[in-house]
C-alpha cells in the first residue's frame, strides 16, 4: 500500500493514519515527524530545516522534498508507506513523482477525506485541552463534568492558540489555497478516492478500508 492521506486540517487525518498503519503495517511518515527525527539526529539538512522552523517560517519545497526523498531510502518502507501532511502543493506533489520512479514504485490511492469547513471549524475551536494531562474536551461533543475541569486529573481546560477559530480559519485558508490544487492533481491522474470526513472517525475508516480492499 503506497498511500497519501489529503484533507483539511480538523477532519481527523492524524487518527486515520493511525489506524491505516496499523492495518496495513506501513510506517505513517509525516514531515513533523521526519523533521523531528533530524532535529534529533543533527543532520545537515535537519540544521537547515530547524533554522525556518524556529522563525516561524515554512521550510522551503526543495528542502521538504529532498528530506522526503531521503526517508523513502529507508527500509522500513517495504510494505509501502502513508503520507500524511505532504505533499502540501503540487510542486511537492511533482517532486514526489520523481522520487518514486526513481525508486520504481507506484502510488496505490490518494484519499482525500472530505469535510466542510464549518464543520473543521466547529470541531477545532470547541476543543479544550487539559493543561496538566493533556486530555482533549469538545465544547458541543465532549464536555466535562463540571465546566472548565479536567474529569481525570482536576487539572484547568484551556483553549489552546493553535485551536482558536483566527488561526484555524487561517489554516483552512492556506489548505484551500495550496493543497486542495494537489487533489486535482490526482483525481487527473486516476488516483483519487474521495471519502466523506463528516461523520464519526470509525464511520470514515470504514469508508478507506472499503475503498482500498476494492483495490487489492
Ligand atoms: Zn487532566
Amino acid at each position: 500500500m503506497h498511500l497519501i492521506l489529503l484533507g483539511p486540517p480538523g477532519v481527523g487525518k492524524g487518527t486515520e493514519a493511525e489506524i491505516l498503519k496499523k492495518h496495513y503495517q506501513i510506517p505513517h511518515i509525516s514531515t513533523g515527524n521526519i523533521f523531528r527525527e533530524l532535529f534529533q539526529q543533527e543532520t545537515e539538512i535537519g540544521k537547515i530545516a530547524k533554522s525556518y522552523i524556529e522563525k516561524g517560517q515554512l521550510v522551503p519545497d526543495d528542502i521538504t522534498n529532498e528530506i522526503v526523498r531521503q526517508r523513502l531510502y529507508r527500509d522500513d518502507i517495504k510494505n509501502g508507506f502513508m503520507f500524511d501532511g505532504y505533499p502540501r502543493n503540487v510542486a511537492q506533489a511533482e517532486a514526489l513523482d520523481k522520487v518514486l520512479i526513481e525508486l520504481g514504485m507506484k502510488l496505490t490511492a490518494v484519499i482525500n477525506i472530505q469535510a466542510d469547513d464549518e464543520l473543521v471549524l466547529s470541531r477545532i475551536s470547541g476543543r479544550r485541552v487539559c493543561e496538566s494531562c493533556g486530555a482533549v474536551y469538545h465544547t458541543k461533543n465532549k464536555r466535562p463534568k463540571v465546566a472548565g475541569v479536567c474529569d481525570i486529573c482536576g487539572g484547568k481546560l484551556i483553549h489552546r492558540d493553535d485551536d482558536k477559530e483566527e488561526t484555524v480559519k487561517k489554516r483552512l485558508k492556506i489548505y484551500n489555497d495550496q493543497t486542495a490544487p494537489v487533489v486535482g492533481y490526482y483525481k487527473e491522474k486516476g488516483l483519487l478516492v474521495t471519502i466523506d470526513g463528516s461523520r464519526s472517525i470509525s464511520d470514515t475508516n470504514d469508508q478507506i478500508e472499503e475503498a482500498l480492499g476494492e483495490l487489492k
